[in-house]
């Protein structure tokens, strides 16, 4: 069988090992963790358990298709909810919104609380389904590094929409002008961090990401989204894909005949061959460190990164009703906080919070009497700040914004607690500079500047995650995998081994 090497198990690798076992290679991966998953991992302590990383989870479709193109039923691996509640929002006024996934009902909530109306979110989330049908399957699902996409139907169609993706104004532009009023305005600018970026930079076409909640809706996988990369492991494994944990790989080989071709990897010293290598890994990290004499491209590795985050994973005594699974806790000027990250690379005085607590669904995540709070702010990527210092005043900062809003003393409730700041983030998962998504998509030609899928001079080689084409969270990184899958360019010599 030809064989296929793929360089790290984080989803978008499992994933690709998923597609290269159905399509008939012997599939081996080689991760340097312990444990799979990559960002999307887990921490457990004798009686909590945590998601590490991503908690929001939208277009299961993605996951499930994979179980579905093995020729399995996806509820016999995988089993999630759609939830009734997508997010409750608090705000330092004492606002209180709860934005129920029945939109007329938050549209008439927002109608009802605040100097908005009904109509205004009605026409704005118009626009961002407007946007979703220009966009997605020219920037999103397909490569954009090969002239056959170009020559696509649905592309020229695409060009001709240009102009309604509205790529010439900031989100908060435009947001600022769908809402009167600025809390809202302020609610839909947040979705911009969805892939670590600022809505004071960004162009509006990020206004798509909403249309992924409210309309295709947001999910809870039942045992938590840690599950999605154990179940697709199980599904991995049962297609004979083999997984070699604590195996950092060194390089990626190739030879260098007529063309360049991939030859395999290195690991423990040892050249392992490889008809196929597809790297998972923040494609800054795969050249630096496993194509370290090839001649890496500058200016795709020289753009702007995401954001990154700061995570305190608190194990809480006692039942706090007044919160749901996802909560957020707004920063009064969000427009300083975000000119604190984006220009001061420091942390904000008054974080925008976000409290995900997965033992309100799931109970076993946390014991009795308890809950699980995931409690997560937007910080910069790592460019060497004094993090110890930062931490332990942002740690205050959102205590007290705690109290300020919940009206509740919280410190004395923490009973266990685990940090996760920029510096981890990238010792654990090899993402540069801690960056949650890859690059940033601050410029209206981010999707450009994002590395393909393929290498155009290694003959064999692909990448996927987060960091290439067509970007960070997990539906993206997903369809990373999905790209190489059609456009795997499969020499003859494999497909005679194929057709032997
Ligand atoms: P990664 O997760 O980056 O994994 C890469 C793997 O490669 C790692 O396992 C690493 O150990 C391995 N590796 C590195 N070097 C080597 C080597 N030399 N040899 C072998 N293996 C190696 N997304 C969402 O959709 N929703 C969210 O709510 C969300 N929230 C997030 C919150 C946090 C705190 C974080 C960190 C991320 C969040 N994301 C979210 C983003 C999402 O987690 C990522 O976009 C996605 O998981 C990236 O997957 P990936 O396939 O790029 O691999």
């Amino acid at each position: 069988k030809p064989k296929a090497i793929i360089i790290g198990a984080g989803i978008a690798g499992i994933a690709s090992a998923i597609r290269m076992a159905t399509k008939g290679f012997d599939v081996d991966i080689f991760e340097s963790n312990a444990f799979p998953g990559g960002k999307l991992a887990q921490i457990k302590s004798e009686v909590f358990r945590f998601d590490a990383g991503p908690s929001l989870f939208t277009m299961p479709k993605y996951v499930d298709e994979l179980f579905e193109l093995a020729g399995k039923n996806p509820i016999d691996y995988f089993k999630y909810e759609r939830l009734e509640e997508i997010c409750r929002y608090f705000y330092e006024d004492g606002l209180k919104l709860t934005a129920s996934a029945d939109l007329n009902k938050f549209a008439d909530e927002i109608e009802a609380k605040t100097n908005s109306t009904a109509k205004e979110v009605s026409a704005y989330l118009k626009k961002s389904e407007t946007i979703y049908e220009v966009t997605h399957k020219v920037f999103l699902e397909r490569t954009l590094h090969k002239i056959k996409s170009y020559i696509h139907w649905d592309t020229l169609k695409s060009v001709l929409k240009f102009g309604q993706i509205d790529a010439f104004r900031t989100q908060s532009k435009a947001n600022s002008s769908f809402f009167k009023d600025e809390r809202i305005a302020q609610l839909f600018n947040r979705y911009a961090t969805y892939n670590g970026s600022n809505p004071y930079q960004a162009p509006a076409t990020l206004n798509v990401i909403p249309h992924f909640e409210y309309h295709f809706g947001a999910f809870l996988p039942t045992e938590g989204m840690y599950s999605i990369t154990t179940s697709l492991v199980k599904l991995a494994e049962d297609l004979g894909v083999k997984f070699h944990y604590n195996k950092p790989v060194d390089e990626i080989k190739y030879s260098a005949e007529s063309k360049l071709k991939i030859e395999g990897i290195i690991c423990d010293e040892e050249l392992i061959k490889a008809d196929v290598v597809i790297s998972n890994l923040d494609i800054w990290f795969t050249y630096k460190n496993l194509l370290k004499n090839f001649p890496a491209p500058k200016r795709l590795l020289q753009q702007e990164r995401s954001s990154s985050a700061l995570i305190f994973y608190w194990g809480i005594k006692g039942i706090h009703p007044e919160l749901g699974l996802h909560n957020i806790l707004f920063a009064e000027d969000y427009k300083a906080e975000f000119d604190s990250i984006w220009k001061e690379k420091t942390i904000y005085k008054d974080p925008t919070v976000y409290i995900n607590i997965s033992s309100k669904h799931i109970k076993n995540d946390a014991p009795e009497n308890c809950e699980n709070w995931f409690v997560m702010i937007n910080v910069p990527s790592n460019s060497g700040q004094n993090w110890d210092i930062l931490i332990a005043e942002a740690r205050q900062n959102i205590l007290n914004k705690m109290e300020r809003i919940l009206k509740k003393e919280i410190a004395s409730s923490i009973i266990f607690e685990q940090i996760l700041d920029p510096r981890s983030i990238e010792a654990k998962t090899s993402s540069y500079q801690g960056a949650l998504y890859g690059n940033s998509s601050n410029n209206q030609f981010a999707a450009f500047l994002r590395h393909p899928n393929f290498s155009s001079k290694i003959e064999n080689l692909y990448f996927c995650g987060g960091s290439v084409h067509p970007g960070g969270g997990i539906p993206l990184a997903l369809l990373s995998a999905k790209i190489i899958d059609e456009n795997l360019n499969i020499p003859k010599s494999i497909k005679d081994t194929f057709a032997n």
